[in-house]
């Protein structure tokens, strides 16, 4: 669920970086840009008391939505634990942003991760993944366990193992004895064992050695797309990627589907979205309240659903698709001229101005 999808500076249309995972009854944030809380309320999840922040790496645009959101838990009496992850740096990040909150009703807990560690969990790892944004950085690759695989009913019966608890046991690996006396291994009736899900999300990077590695085969890659080619001695400066660029990794890595975020307010979406599919074709540029949703692979690749995270009340009239075109539009400036406004809010009503943007960090 995208929050958050712009660059460096908010823009009318977009709010700073936020995306939160779902998985199962889980919810994983990672990054939170200025306003996150405010994208969660209007969001058909609501700002609820997420357990767990990932942080990418601490810049402005990923972190100033943190301590608000802190406060804002606390003012409500939370009393659950809150659990930050980054890279390392958070604890020293924490010392400044302490002011800013002040006292809390629930405690918190820091945990900084380097490239190559990872979280062990039910079901999946969280690895952080190594990135190249010439600062205290990493990205997270969400890799799913593999799955048993099908269960051959008939070859079960052939064998001689009477529907019940024993197809359980053989379901779970272990060797049973069926009625007779014969042994059967679960390698018998058990098809190959069935891939999980692999979604890498990369914060902000140059194309990265550590990315490629991490996201081969992923059903997704989420890449900063911050700039396009005619920008590249830009990106370059700024330790950022240019569409293309993402491109030809995903390419590389053969993802299913490569996500470009974190654009500079100088893009509206379709340059980015034209640029990589002409290298890389299965590239989607989501809007803020965009949801990629992620099957299992064997039910099909993931898909765009646009304005999928918007609240029921805000959703009538606002998930137009808007993408055809806006390229033509004023530059620099805030809001993506093509879209119909989200909610009837003014938004977009007094942006801009034109003001150069201020160097993506
Ligand atoms: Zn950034
Ligand atoms: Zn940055």
């Amino acid at each position: 669920m995208f929050l958050g999808t712009a660059g460096s500076v908010p823009t009318a249309r977009r709010a700073p970086s936020a995306l939160l995972l779902r998985r199962g009854g889980e919810r994983l944030l990672f990054d939170c840009g200025e306003g996150t809380q405010r994208q969660m309320l209007r969001s058909s999840v609501g700002l609820v008391d997420l357990d767990e922040v990932f942080l990418t790496h601490f810049h402005a645009d990923h972190t100033l939505g943190l301590p608000g959101m802190m406060k804002t838990f606390a003012l409500r009496g939370r009393d659950a634990t809150l659990t930050v992850y980054g890279p390392p740096g958070l604890e020293e990040l924490f010392r400044s942003l302490r002011a800013i909150f002040g006292r809390l009703t629930y405690p918190y807990r820091l945990v900084e991760l380097r490239a190559g560690e990872e979280l062990v969990r039910d079901g999946y790892v969280l690895r952080a993944v190594g990135v190249d944004h010439r600062a205290s950085a990493i990205g997270y690759a969400l890799v799913e366990d593999a799955r048993p695989g099908r269960f051959d009913v008939e070859a079960a019966a052939a064998l001689g193992v009477p529907p019940g608890p024993l197809f359980g046991a053989l379901q779970r690996g272990e060797e049973v004895s069926v009625p007779g006396g014969a042994t059967v291994r679960p390698e018998q009736v058990l098809g190959p064992p069935r891939a999980g899900r692999r979604i890498v999300l990369t914060g902000d990077t140059r194309p990265a050695a550590g990315v490629l590695e991490a996201a081969q085969g992923a059903d997704v890659l989420v890449h900063d797309g911050t700039f396009g080619e005619e920008e590249a001695e830009r990106a370059e400066e700024t330790a950022h990627a240019t569409a293309r660029e993402a491109a030809e990794l995903a390419r590389a890595a053969g993802v299913r589907m490569l996500v470009l975020t974190h654009l500079s307010n100088r893009y509206f979406g379709p340059e980015i979205v034209r640029e990589a599919r002409a290298v890389f074709p299965e590239t989607v540029v989501p809007k803020d309240f965009d949801i990629i949703a992620v099957p299992l692979p064997e039910r099909g690749g993931p898909e765009l659903v646009k304005g999928g995270a918007l609240a029921r009340r805000e959703e009538a009239g606002t998930v137009g698709d808007g993408s055809g075109g806006g390229g033509g539009g004023p530059r620099g400036g805030g809001g993506d001229p093509v879209d119909p406004p989200v909610g009837g809010d003014r938004v977009g009503a007094s942006s801009g101005g034109g003001a150069a943007p201020d160097g993506p960090r």
